[in-house]
This record gives C-alpha cells, structure tokens and sequence, in this order.
C-alpha cells in the first residue's frame, strides 16, 4: 500500500464568496482525503493528505473545474508533513498577514432560487432576499475579509434553526452560503407610501401580484407607475434586486396612504441589510 502524503494547497483568485470551500469540501470526499479548507487573507488555503495519486487528481480537479462564480488565479502546492486527520473539514477563517483576496460581484438570482421563489410550498416563497451558494450579494455586502458571514452586513441577522440547518449541511445547495436567510431571520422589505399635504396615513396590507398571475404588465408605462402602488414597486424593481424579486411573485407589501391622494412620495426598502 503507498503511503500517505500531505499537501499544502494555495489557490488565489476570486475565491471567496463563491462557494469554493463547500467546492473543495465535496471534492475531498470524491477522492478520499483528510485535511482542512479555510479562507484567509490571501485566498483559500487547503490541506489534504491520502494517497498520492489522490492528491494530484484532487489538485487537478481544482485547477480543471472550479465553481462557475470562481476565477481561479493560481494554484501553489508544497509537500507538508502527514499528521494524520481523519476527516475533512472547513476551518475558521484566519487573517494574519495583508489582505489581497479578491471579492466576487454580486450575481443574478440563480434558477434553483427563482423556482423557490416561486414556490408556494417553498418556505422562501416570494421572499425577496432569497440566495445561495450559486446567487446573491457579495460585493455589496462585505465588510471585511476573509469572507465570512461574521464580515457582511448580514452579520446582525441570525440564522433561524432551518437556515443553519441548511447552511452546515454539506448536501445542502447553501452549505456555507454567507447570505443565507429567510422570512423568519433575514431582512424584510416594506413598501411604505406617506401621502403629501399632511394627511394622516392609515396603514393596510396590500398583497401584490405577479405580472403572469393577473395579467399586470410587466414594464407598467409612466402613467400607471405613478398612480399604481403596486406598478410603481414592479417599475422600481427592475433597478435593485430584491425589489425585482418582489415584483416577480408578489410579496405582501405593507402600504401607508392618504384616503385624499394617489401620489407615492416615498418608498424604501425597511431593515435593508446595508
Ligand atoms: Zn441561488
Ligand atoms: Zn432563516
């Protein structure tokens, strides 16, 4: 039998944010090796030991077919010691040194996602923040690298019991996705419309629906985005993202008006996530 080898494993590049370390970990059970993957200031930093075979297929398959967000810049690998780890496992993040990692850009909504989305049995149904380890915000949500959840906007947001579930879970399609939430921990959204003239509001429930459900056009014209709240939200929607989402399949949307005008002065998206 050969013996076993160990590898230290650097790979640079848009790295982080992109599902990488899930990548790496689902690819070290392919081929059978121990060691550890984690994000640190300069990238991902990946130790695996097995048989050397298996470790050069392992480097290849990195180099040959990374995730599809990913761009891999380089790849270095040095021979290290065996020390014996019995599993494979993603460690925490370590910043030591000055930090280089580049961070991906924020990506469309994937097709998994938007067929949740849409989903009336889904749990994310016409959630507008709905992401994964495929989608979502990046960029626009870092703070700081490595990329960790701890290091986004995202980092006041507990994740319910069901969203951690997911997100340890290595067959889960948003295992260690940073972004992952839900109506029940995530960010909301709140279309509030105040009347001009120093009217009094009052506050009622306005449940939206999609352009395929009723026939509500998709690109309403000026005329009727000014005086539809639900036209002037889909007008909206097609600039931010989560608004898009919104308009796709009708979220319940919180609506304040003047009984005396029809004119939306105002809308915001309440508990943004930046
Ligand atoms: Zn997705
Ligand atoms: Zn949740």
């Amino acid at each position: 039998m050969t013996a076993p080898a160990r590898s230290r494993i650097r790979v640079a590049g848009i790295v982080q944010g992109v599902g990488f370390r899930p990548f790496v970990h689902a690819l070290a059970a392919e081929f059978g090796l121990a060691g550890f993957v984690g994000n640190d200031e300069s990238g991902v930093l990946i130790e695996v030991e097995g048989p050397p075979a298996a470790l050069t297929g392992f480097v290849a398959a990195i180099r040959e077919r990374p995730p599809s967000l990913a761009v891999v810049t380089g790849v270095d690998v040095a021979p290290v010691a065996v020390v014996g780890d019995a599993s494979f496992t993603i460690a925490p993040s370590s910043a030591r040194g000055p930090r280089s990692t580049l961070i991906s850009p924020d990506t469309a909504t994937c097709a998994d996602c938007l067929r949740e989305l849409c989903d009336p049995a889904d749990r994310r149904f016409r959630y507008p923040f709905i992401n994964c380890t495929n989608c979502g915000p990046r960029f626009t949500i870092v703070t700081g690298v490595p990329y960790d959840r701890a290091s986004t906007t995202m980092a006041p947001f507990p994740m319910c019991a069901e969203c951690a579930r997911e997100y340890a879970d290595p067959a889960d399609r948003r295992f260690h996705a940073q972004p992952v939430c839900c109506p029940a921990c995530g960010p909301s959204l709140r279309f509030a419309w105040t009347a001009r003239g120093g009217q009094g509001g009052q506050e009622s429930h306005l449940h939206a629906t999609t352009p395929h459900e009723s026939g509500f056009p998709a690109t309403p014209g000026p005329a009727r985005a000014h005086t539809d709240p639900i036209a002037a939200i889909t007008r909206r929607g097609w600039c931010a993202a989560p608004v898009a989402l919104t308009s796709i399949c009708a979220p319940r949307i919180t609506e304040r008006r003047s009984p005396s005008s029809r004119r939306p002065s105002r809308s915001s998206a309440a508990r943004s996530s930046r």
